[in-house]
């Protein structure tokens, strides 16, 4: 098996640290690019051959504006198109637009070597400047929505691809850290006994150890509670002819208060260790189920009616079709018998009967044993399903139990792939509820 160390010193780049660093840092960078590039494509379309023509055009509009250049030209080449024209020279200045615009000389930009043709956006306002022999000129749009509805298309583009790699980076995370889950689930299955769920071991970071030590960790306990299991078994199974013998040894003892002490042991240390072979042994079988399709309601008739004699009584109501299972009919008895038994043994002769109810819900059987006998505190619910867990020690005493009727009971159950719980209130009684799947 390969062994895992958390000692081991990690290469940086295999850290789950330097990983997310990686992602952070690689998400902040695709962010950059994406920002860059759509900033260039704007200044690309600003820069395009239509601008670059600009200078030609500019100087067809002087032209027509005569020389000197023409007011009344201009306000009507102003109408056609579009372009409010303002006119600076050491002689005259005159504009189309009004009031006389305000002329910032700054942050031009030059698309001419010789710097005559300039080109500036301000407001959503295009701006050209020209340097002609005689005076500046300035050619600026009136019309600024063409320009906003671009940049609300760039803005669109960037903001989807901001989104996508947002999105990206999430499920690399998720991918990253994928294993903290699996761990997560893993935890839960251990904690309801199921020491055989591995969790995979993929990667090579801290969190692919956290994995592979964890399935070290289940299967070790595996075998340890395996080894424990085995151990009572076989002192229980030793411990049955030194019982014997002190049995035999007791009967040619004389009557004596001791000797009644003594007998009251043995037959008690000789329940228990029945019980405990009792365990193995359905556990074992438990395993190894020999499955048959089986009648629930009929065997469910046959366990209640050994309690015809019982004290409460034991009423029993079952639907009229079969319930069909497929299922190990020894261990659905012995299943039952335990519950029945439970709801008994804690109950005053005088309580309200034991009620069974066996109903088919879809396709699982629900079967269903209410006490109205001493019920259970809440606290003390989690844990009667663990081996020789007992609510009340003193009086489990009288009612002869070892708390290893409810664990049996559980192993049955999930062998046959079905659920069990209780639901109790203390002094009102206890319901187990048991659903197994059907045959359909
Ligand atoms: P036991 O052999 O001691 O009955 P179980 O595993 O069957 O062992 O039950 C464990 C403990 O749960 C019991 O000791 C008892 O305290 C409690 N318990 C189980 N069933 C009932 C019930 N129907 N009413 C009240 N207490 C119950």
């Amino acid at each position: 098996m390969k062994t895992f160390s958390f000692s081991r010193p990690k290469r940086l780049f295999n850290s789950v640290f330097t990983k997310i660093l990686a992602i952070g840092l690689i998400t902040w960078l695709c962010i950059l690019i994406a920002a860059l590039s759509i900033f260039i494509i704007t200044r690309h379309t600003s820069e395009s051959p239509f601008l670059k023509n600009l200078g030609a055009y500019a100087q067809y509009i002087i032209n027509d504006l005569g020389t000197p250049p023409d007011l009344d030209q201009a306000e009507e080449i102003s109408q056609k198109t579009g372009l409010h024209i303002t006119y600076i020279s050491k002689e005259q200045r005159w504009s189309t637009r009004r009031p006389f615009p305000e002329i910032e000389e700054l942050r031009y930009r030059s698309f001419h070597g010789d710097t005559t043709l300039q080109f500036r956006r301000r407001a959503g306002h295009h701006i050209i400047k020209y340097q002609s022999d005689h005076g500046l000129f300035f050619f600026e749009s009136m019309d600024e929505y063409e320009e906003r509805e671009q940049n609300a298309v760039y803005l669109l583009i960037l903001l989807t691809l901001l989104s996508l790699i947002l999105f990206f980076s999430y499920l690399t995370i998720r991918r990253v850290l994928a294993p903290l889950r699996w761990v997560y689930t893993a935890v839960h299955k251990v904690k309801d006994g199921d020491f055989s769920h591995q969790v995979p071991v993929r990667g090579n970071d801290e969190l692919t150890d956290l994995a592979g030590g964890f399935n070290e960790m289940t299967s070790q306990l595996k075998t340890m509670l395996e080894n424990k299991e085995n151990l009572l078994r076989d002192v229980s199974h030793e411990l049955r002819t030194p019982l014997t013998r002190i049995r035999v040894a007791l009967e040619f003892l004389e009557d004596s208060t001791a000797k009644k002490d003594i007998s009251e042991d043995v037959q008690a240390i000789e329940k228990m260790i029945e019980n405990i072979l009792q365990t193995s042994r359905t556990t074992h079988r438990a395993n190894k189920l020999e499955r048959q399709e089986v009648n629930l309601a009929e065997i469910t008739k046959t366990v209640a009616d050994r309690y015809t004699d019982s004290l409460p009584r034991v009423i029993c109501k079952l639907p009229k079709e079969p319930c069909l299972l497929l299922a190990d009919p020894l261990m659905l008895q012995s299943l039952l018998t335990n519950c029945i038994d439970n709801g008994l043994k804690f109950s005053e002769t005088t309580a309200d009967p034991v009620n069974i109810t066996l109903n088919k819900e879809g396709d699982k059987a629900i079967i269903s044993i209410i006490d109205y006998g001493c019920g259970i505190e809440e606290n003390e619910l989690p844990f009667i399903f663990e081996p020789f867990y007992r609510v009340d020690q003193s009086r489990s005493r009288q009612t002869g139990g070892f708390g290893l009727g409810l664990p049996i009971c559980k192993t049955i159950v999930e062998a046959h792939d079905g659920t069990i719980s209780i639901e109790s209130k203390k002094d009102q009684g206890t319901t187990v509820i048991i659903t197994l799947p059907c045959v359909d």
